[in-house]
């Protein structure tokens, strides 16, 4: 039986969201449906968006609503457009099995004669933004006095947009005796004061702790000189190559000008802000959706209600003014239970800021480096080859190619012709990032406005952190998980597993911590070894220490061109010299250790002695 049954829901209703995919109720719903059932409650949730709100209170609403009569009896407020076509078609979702319920969406930019049509048509759910419902009020082209309950969604956001009047007015035309239920993503004080001006002893539920930015959101930050933002801004991207993310620009140039400078650099992105028109946004917001686009570049007020799921990535391109903002922009990412990376490109002059946004949203930032060259390249060719392993095949169309495939490959070995379908989409990342300078910003830069050691400085002035991060290029992709990495820690050395700190297993790879005096033990042990077959790299992230070291190499050094002379895949360029320590070139010496591009530089796989250790 769906769980939302036991909620109170009836079944025409659970019926229609079960088609919906709704197995389980959110936290968000499991909470507030059976309070706002009672009918008889103010109410106050603060969630973030993507938590299921809009089904918190819309399936409420269709429980106590009389749809045998056709006037006004719920009215939802909401800051935008997006919004406000989105809940009028949610709750016509969920009404999807019931007769004669009648929801009308009220906004801006649109035909108002349409909308009093449908007024007049009769209506029961008003779902609206401020500024058209008040005009329509005015025009007395609708009666709410006979409206039981009123909803304020993303009350915040009402609010910053300057709203406060016109919901006033609004709400002085309903009856005193309706229920208001409010849903904030933050709590100002500002929205402290409507909840206590509109409401009487409100039922208060507070998804995670007030004013926490969603669990499943994890924060980056990297730190770049201003004139190379707009070049480890692209790094970021390429170094994750099936992002599908929110770009957020402070203003609408700035919005424009990167949008344009990324679709001359051949990547897939459009502009969303204010100055293109409603039919503009509406296209670039369809192909968004419909993931023809893979970079949205916007405004805080365009992006505004945007509710897109699977969102990957939201990037900061520049911090926000208000840092309310911030949990807006990041709360549109990891939606639904998914996970999402907020990241925030700044300068060091900017760090303040970051820790200011820390307390707000109760979360640590993690500090993260800009990804060199290399790694990019490392990161795409992989990337396309697992597309390349996972492609369906269309075996009937292909078939009849296949003898001059055959035909023209005839001269080539497997591993050749490996390597020359990697090398195409490789070589353009190869050529572009060749020569790519390190583009985090130096530890001298890591000075705060009034003089103070920055983070990094302060550590290593003697600022004393007793422990070192590790990245480990393992990830839950690979079904790594803690209790792997601790085990194979405490069994193959003499760490205790309690001096092992922070681990944070991610995607595609990891982080963990351990005491500083452990690190060199650690990195040792982790040399040669495998873990599923995949080839274990460990490397000391940036924070913490300034250096970072691939198995006892100096990585930022030389940066990628160092790598370039004795890395594996180029040998067929250059014939390759030795002048790197650490990772494959090892590989290539025949000693322990080694980089992933051992297939392709070396001889293949099961001719090479097995050297590594299996994890
Ligand atoms: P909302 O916060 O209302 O904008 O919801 C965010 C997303 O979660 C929307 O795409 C909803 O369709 C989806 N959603 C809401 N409730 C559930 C649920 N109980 N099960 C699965 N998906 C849900």
């Amino acid at each position: 039986m769906n769980p939302f049954i036991n909620l109170g829901i009836r079944h025409d209703i659970v019926n229609a969201i079960s088609e919906l995919g709704f197995e389980n109720p959110t936290p968000i719903q499991e909470q507030s449906i059976p309070v706002l059932l009672t009918g008889s409650n103010d109410f106050v949730g603060l969630a973030q968006t993507g938590t299921g709100k809009t089904a918190a209170f819309g399936l409420p609403l269709l429980e106590l609503l009389d749809f045998e009569v056709n006037h006004p009896q719920a009215l939802v407020l909401c800051p935008t457009r997006e919004l406000c076509l989105q809940i009028t078609n949610d709750i016509k979702n969920y009404a999807k099995k019931m007769n004669n319920v009648n929801v009308v969406a009220v906004y801006g930019g649109a035909s108002i004669q349409d909308q009093l049509r449908q007024i007049k048509r009769g209506v029961q759910i008003v779902v609206a933004t401020p500024g058209r419902m008040l005009d329509i009020i005015n025009r007395k082209a609708i009666d709410f006095s006979q409206v039981k309950f009123v909803v304020l969604d993303e009350a915040d956001e009402m609010l910053n947009m300057g709203f406060q009047e016109d919901i006033d007015s609004i709400l002085s035309t309903t009856p005193d005796e309706k229920k208001t239920w409010l849903f904030s993503a933050t709590m100002p004080s500002e929205v402290r004061r409507i909840a206590k001006k509109y409401m009487d002893n409100p039922f208060e539920l507070t998804m995670g702790e007030k004013n926490t930015g969603n669990v499943n959101i994890d924060h980056e930050y990297y730190v770049v000189r201003a004139r190379d933002k707009y070049a480890a801004f692209k790094r970021i991207v390429d170094n994750n190559p099936s992002i599908f993310g929110i770009v957020f620009c402070r203003t609408k140039i700035e919005t424009q000008e990167i949008a344009e400078s990324l679709m001359k650099d051949g990547y897939n992105a459009d502009s969303l802000h204010g100055d293109l028109s409603q039919q503009q946004r509406d296209k670039v917001m369809k192909r968004y959706r419909e993931r023809s686009l893979q970079l949205l570049i916007a405004t805080d007020v365009a992006a505004r209600g945007i509710d897109v799921n699977d969102v990957t990535h939201v990037i900061n391109y520049s911090l926000p003014d208000e840092i309310e903002n911030y949990t807006h922009r990041s709360g549109r990412t990891a939606r639904a239970g998914k996970t999402g990376v907020s990241i925030a490109i700044i300068n060091s002059k900017e760090l303040g800021k970051i820790r200011q946004i820390e307390r707000t949203i109760g979360k640590k930032f993690i500090k993260a480096e800009i990804p060199t060259g290399f790694d990019v390249c490392e990161k795409q060719l992989f990337s396309l080859l697992h597309k390349v392993h996972n492609v369906t095949v269309n075996e009937e169309q292909i078939e009849q190619y296949i003898p001059r495939i055959m035909d023209e490959f005839k001269d080539l070995d497997k591993e050749q012709v490996i390597k020359r379908f990697a090398s195409i989409e490789f070589n353009r990342f190869l050529d572009y990032y060749q020569n790519a300078p390190d583009l985090n910003a130096p530890a001298d830069d890591f000075r705060t406005r009034d003089g103070e050691r920055g983070e990094r400085g302060m550590r290593d002035a003697g600022g004393k952190s007793e422990y070192t991060r590790l990245f480990i290029n393992l990830g839950s992709v690979d079904e790594f998980n803690r209790g792997d990495l601790l085990g194979y820690i405490c069994n193959n050395s003499k760490i205790s597993g309690r001096t092992v700190g922070k681990i944070d297993v991610k995607g595609v790879y990891s982080f963990f911590e351990v005491s500083n005096g452990d690190v060199d033990q650690v990195v040792n042990n982790f040399k040669g070894v495998e873990f599923k077959g995949r080839e274990v790299r460990i490397e000391i992230s940036g924070e913490g220490t300034s250096t970072t070291r691939t198995g006892g190499g100096e990585r930022r050094e030389g940066g990628y061109q160092r790598r370039e002379g004795g890395g594996g895949f180029n040998r067929e360029r250059s014939g390759g010299g030795e002048r790197r320590e650490g990772g494959f070139n090892r590989d290539r010496n025949k000693s322990a250790g080694g980089g992933g591009f051992r297939d392709f530089s070396g001889k293949p796989r099961e001719e090479r002695p097995e050297r590594r250790r299996r994890f």
